[in-house]
């Protein structure tokens, strides 16, 4: 039981949602019928266990509506969304569900309150020699690309690596909560919005010497940005992630990835290949130099996820190349992207919604569900590619995490496969 705890624990803190994680214990208690009978004490340790594997998100959006039918197992199962009709029919992928929300409740039923924070704006200003580079209540939907989110009570855009450490260390000691957004391509901002301070990072230098290694500031662009210095220089190694909406600090966070150049396409290439050290700043304020090995990179995976440290910059170990060759990669990969994902500005995503699952593919499952087409509110499955959702109109994050909710459940009950989110969920999703 120990490990359980401690394991819940640091699910706890990985998602940061220690409320969420005493509600959720709160319900499944609640729930358990009085008598305990065996079929619902087994459902129980199998949800902990569950828990534990999975995280919380997915136990309270996959694994609730089946502990909910439990009492009475031969009812249809139903996940928690309301439909204007029928459930969609997975067997029929060609007439997607439209399942209605009403629009923009939640700022209706729940007013956003914007905390004033009086001392960190001073600090803020101070690091940053103006009043006037600090901002409140700001909307944060332009700032991501699925372009959705509520506002922020505080906002900043450091310019340089130095700015961006000042800044970190004003939330660190103030003890604001805070949050690095880089281009805002692997997060949901919530309806609601962020109670404290978004740190949009700005910093954008990029330097290339002699040997081939090119330095660049955690918000620099690495498309088009970083992969143009580094493709004019005749430097080799970046041109693979064209066209990925991604900032330096963002790719080094999710370990940014695409395949292997056409025609094999045999592998997917990460940019953990050819990172070679990086300027990090730890959440104690000590800053320091740290190599490759420090990110212990995987799929979709570096140590940040599980520690507040923030790249400040990173440098690059590049290969001199023929540029007509990076350029014929740049256009395939630009080729290939255009002819499978909707076009971000008049389809906003956040790219892939769900992790990969090896040897089967989150989108195939998703696909066989028959739930390409399907709609909650303004939220949409693309018919482009199932593991993508977008914001077909107005779509509010409620739309977005229902829709993402009632895909899980399809999809575990059809297949037994869990789908974990692979995007971040941030801020205030309102309840
Ligand atoms: C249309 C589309 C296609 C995509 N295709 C791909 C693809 O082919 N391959 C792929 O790998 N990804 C893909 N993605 C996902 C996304 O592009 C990447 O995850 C990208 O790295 C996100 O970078 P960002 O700067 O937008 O980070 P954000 O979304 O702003 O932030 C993501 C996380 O990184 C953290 N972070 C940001 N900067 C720093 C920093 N300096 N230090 C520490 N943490 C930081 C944030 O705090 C947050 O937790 C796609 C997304 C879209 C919208």
């Amino acid at each position: 039981m120990g490990n359980l705890w401690d394991r819940s624990c640091y699910l706890q803190r990985v998602y940061g949602e220690r409320l969420r994680f005493v509600h959720l214990i709160r319900k499944l208690s609640d729930q358990v019928p009085q008598p305990i009978s065996k079929t619902s004490a087994f459902a129980t340790v199998r949800l902990f266990a569950t828990a534990v594997r999975f995280g919380i998100r997915t136990v309270e959006t996959i694994l609730w509506p089946q502990f909910a039918r439990l009492p009475s197992p031969d009812q249809p199962f139903l996940p928690r969304i309301s439909y204007a009709s029928a459930p969609p029919n997975p067997t029929h992928s060609t007439t997607p569900a439209v399942i209605q929300t009403s629009k923009h409740h939640i700022h209706g039923s729940r007013p956003v309150l914007a905390v004033a924070y009086p001392g960190v704006a001073d600090k803020l200003a101070a690091v940053l020699g103006t009043s006037e580079r600090v901002f409140r209540n700001v909307d944060l939907a332009p700032y991501t690309t699925f372009k959705i989110g509520g506002p922020a009570d505080l906002f900043v855009e450091p310019r340089s690596a130095d700015e961006l450490c000042a800044v970190l260390k004003v939330a660190y000691s103030s003890g604001i909560p805070h949050f690095v957004l880089g281009l805002g391509a692997n997060i949901l901002v919530g309806d609601c919005g962020f109670r404290g301070l978004i740190i949009r990072n700005r910093a954008n230098a990029i330097s290339v010497l002699d040997d081939g290694t090119v330095i660049a500031e955690s918000g620099v662009i690495v498309f088009p940005d970083l992969i143009d210095v580094a493709v004019a220089a005749g430097l080799s190694g970046l041109e693979h992630y064209v066209g990925i909406p991604s900032t330096v600090g963002g790719a080094l966070w999710q370990n940014l990835h695409f395949l292997s150049p056409a025609p094999e396409r045999l592998r997917t290439m990460f940019i953990e290949e050819v990172v070679l050290s990086a300027d990090v700043l730890e959440r104690d304020g000590r800053r320091h130099n740290v190599d490759r090995d420090y990110f212990n990179f995987g799929y979709d995976y570096s140590t940040l996820h599980d520690s507040e440290a923030v790249v400040l910059s990173a440098s690059f170990a590049l290969e001199n190349a023929n540029q007509q060759n990076m350029r014929r990669i740049m256009s395939e990969n630009l080729d290939w992207r255009r002819a499978r994902h909707p076009p971000l500005d008049a389809e906003p995503s956040a790219g892939s919604i769900f992790k990969k699952i090896d040897g089967v593919g989150a989108g195939r499952l998703i696909d066989q569900a028959g739930l390409k087409g399907t709609r909650v509110g303004g939220a949409e499955v693309t018919r482009r590619h199932a593991n993508i959702l977008i914001n077909r109109d107005q779509a509010t994050a409620s739309d977005v995490r229902k829709l993402i909710n009632y895909i899980q459940a399809v999809v575990v009950e059809k297949s037994g496969y869990v789908l974990e989110t692979e995007i971040r969920f941030v801020g205030d999703f309102c309840g």
